[in-house]
């Protein structure tokens, strides 16, 4: 059986809410090193995190999955700005990444991550942490 990894994540949690919602839409899939990665984080970076293993031939249909999660999970974040549902997640250009290449180039083995941030399309504001959704909203 071949075997491919379709996503990594840094966190137990978010590979876990993942691989759930793959279980649950009938998807056989595993976490790779989820416990090395959970009992010593630092290692993380440098296996690669915790990878996400389908088999080959569900990959398209995972992948897919994997891009409906992302975007259900994007839209569900309001801003708290402008009241926008138009996020998008990449990486922050700045003084950290130009930092992390030059560690990644020195220190050849040994990658750092780079910086990520969620970015409002619509007025420019970031964050690391996606906005809880409002109150009345969950109410209604
Ligand atoms: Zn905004």
């Amino acid at each position: 059986m071949n075997l491919v990894t379709v996503k990594t994540f840094d966190n137990y949690f978010s590979a876990n809410i993942t691989l759930t919602k793959l279980h649950a839409a009938g998807i056989e899939c595993y976490l790779k090193d989820e416990y090395t990665v959970t009992l010593d984080p630092i290692l993380s970076n440098a296996i690669g995190g915790i990878k996400l293993v389908v088999k080959l031939e569900d990959e398209i249909v995972v992948r897919k999955l994997l891009e409906a999660y992302e975007q259900d999970y994007l839209k569900a974040a309001t801003c708290p700005k402008c009241g926008n549902n138009n996020f998008t997640y990449l990486t922050k250009p700045g003084a950290t990444n130009y930092i992390t290449a030059l560690l990644t180039w020195i220190f050849s083995s040994y990658a750092v991550a780079p910086y990520y941030v969620y970015h409002c399309e619509n007025c420019g504001y970031e964050c690391e942490r996606l906005p809880e959704k409002n109150i009345e909203e969950l109410e209604s």
